[in-house]
């Protein structure tokens, strides 16, 4: 007894072939064949066929009734059939045509095609970071001449479909199911993963959230392709194509641009509030694809007991609209009071380089940067912060900077707006004072 492969059903996408710990199961001429010889029956395969193409005789297959499994039925290929030649030579140890020795995917063909951004959607709020990779993806898209579609997977979601077309998605794919109420790694990936097998995106997106780094790994493993973490920029190559995915590597010392040649779907992760938010266009529609979610409850070994909402400053670090961070150049906690009151003046929330959390001075919590958070505030000022490019990363898309240092030569200079070159213990009580005048006589610049 073997696994058996119905021809008719199969559209050769490999999910079986990787699903194998046998390696007992091949793409040949674009439809999966089994090797009699290694296949011992576990049935893994038939569980990630998109298609219920695979089936075990005598098994009913995991999403379908036992009644079409009729072995008369239609042109299924039973395992009594003669094996085809492509088997045989597989068999005789003959050169294996892998699914990975077939030529590299085209870069914006038709096999693997779209532009995808997994919408985050837990406890009834949505993660922003949605809707600003939306606006990212339609630039993709755009670039490559594709569509872009949005993901949501949940239990009672359809509220989130409006604003997914709302923020620019033509397509939108769900999965709603009581299993997916909480947000649990098993049944996501599994969720996401079977959508991805079915259509095959070519691109697919999902922001660096604590829920999007535990996510993303576990689907390009199953998916075996490459993941591109906390990317900063993301682009289209004129030439070929490709998603160009950069982010800072080696310590942050340089911003590599990485690229995902041969494996599909290409998958990156992006930092909340690093792309902009595009326009959100009401009454904008789209198609809805639903998809059935074949798992129950009894196949994942975690449970949700209680959510806790996390009390975090960094929870609102990332929506500030006005920051004041500070660096080592103020030299002592006792001098915090300096930013303190400029913050105060401003209604600012404060923040800092890692130096500062080093010293103590401010929680890890309240850092910016490439180890710390991500923000895009309306005004950052930072004082006394030389501006490494770990700490850039974090802000440098602020909407206005403004850099108080007194080495003419930092690098906060260059990303700044308005570069106060001097000692910041005259300039910050200066602009205190300035600034509480001005706002108690409601100047408004
Ligand atoms: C893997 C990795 C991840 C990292 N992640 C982060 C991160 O997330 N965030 C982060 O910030 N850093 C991060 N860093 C650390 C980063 O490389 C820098 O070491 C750090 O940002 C320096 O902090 P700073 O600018 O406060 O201190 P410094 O680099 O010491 O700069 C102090 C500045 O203050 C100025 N100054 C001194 N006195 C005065 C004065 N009286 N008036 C005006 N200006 C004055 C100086 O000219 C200087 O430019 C990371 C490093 C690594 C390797």
């Amino acid at each position: 007894m073997t696994v058996v492969v119905d021809k008719t059903k199969c559209i050769g996408c490999g999910a079986c072939v990787m699903e194998c710990s046998l390696e007992a199961l091949d793409i040949v001429d674009g439809i999966a064949v089994v090797d009699p010889k290694k296949c011992q029956d576990m049935g893994n395969c038939l569980k990630v066929c998109p298609t219920n193409a695979l089936s075990l005789p005598n098994q009913p297959q995991p999403n379908k009734p036992q009644e079409e499994l009729d072995p008369k039925a239609g042109s299924k290929f039973n395992f009594k059939d003669p094996l085809p030649d492509s088997v045989q030579d597989y068999a005789q140890g003959n050169e294996k045509k892998t699914i990975r020795a077939q030529e590299a995917p085209v870069a914006g063909g038709t096999v693997w095609s779209g532009v995808w951004v997994i919408i985050e959607y837990n406890n009834g709020k949505v993660a922003p970071v949605s809707w600003e990779l939306l606006g990212e993806g339609r630039k993709l898209a755009d670039a490559i001449g594709c569509g872009l579609c949005g993901v949501v997977t949940g239990h009672l979601v359809d509220t989130v479909i409006p604003e997914a077309f709302a923020y620019g998605a033509e397509k939108v794919y769900v999965i709603d199911h009581p299993v997916l109420k909480d947000y649990r790694t098993e049944p996501y990936a599994e969720a996401i993963t079977s959508l991805v097998r079915k259509y095959q995106p070519e691109i697919i997106l999902m922001g660096a959230t604590s829920i999007g780094r535990d996510v993303f790994p576990a689907v390009a493993t199953k998916m075996q392709t490459g993941l591109t973490a906390d990317c900063t920029v993301l682009g289209i190559d004129s030439g070929t194509k490709l998603l160009q995915q950069t982010r800072p590597a080696f310590g942050g010392n340089i911003m590599a641009t990485i690229l995902c040649r041969t494996s599909r779907p290409q998958m990156a992760t992006v930092r909340p509030r690093v792309m902009e938010m595009p326009e959100r266009v009401e009454g904008r529609t789209g198609d809805v694809v639903r998809e059935e979610f074949s798992f129950n409850e009894s196949d994942f070994r975690t449970k949700v007991l209680e959510f806790i909402p996390s009390d975090a400053k960094s929870a609102f670090l990332d929506k500030a609209e006005i920051i004041v961070a500070v660096g080592l150049g103020i030299g002592a906690k006792r001098n915090m009071v300096l930013a303190e009151e400029l913050a105060d003046v401003l209604g600012a929330t404060l923040a800092g380089s890692r130096g500062a959390v080093e010293a103590g001075w401010l929680s890890h919590d309240q850092q910016v940067g490439q180890s710390g958070v991500t923000v895009r505030p309306k005004v950052y000022i930072s004082i006394g912060i030389s501006g490494a490019i770990q700490h850039l990363v974090g802000m440098e898309t602020s909407d206005f900077i403004i850099a108080i240092n007194n080495d003419p030569e930092a690098s906060i200079l260059k990303v700044a707006n308005y570069g106060i070159v001097g000692d910041l213990f005259q300039i910050v009580p200066a602009l205190t004072a300035e600034f509480k005048k001005r706002l108690q006589h409601g100047v408004a610049n």
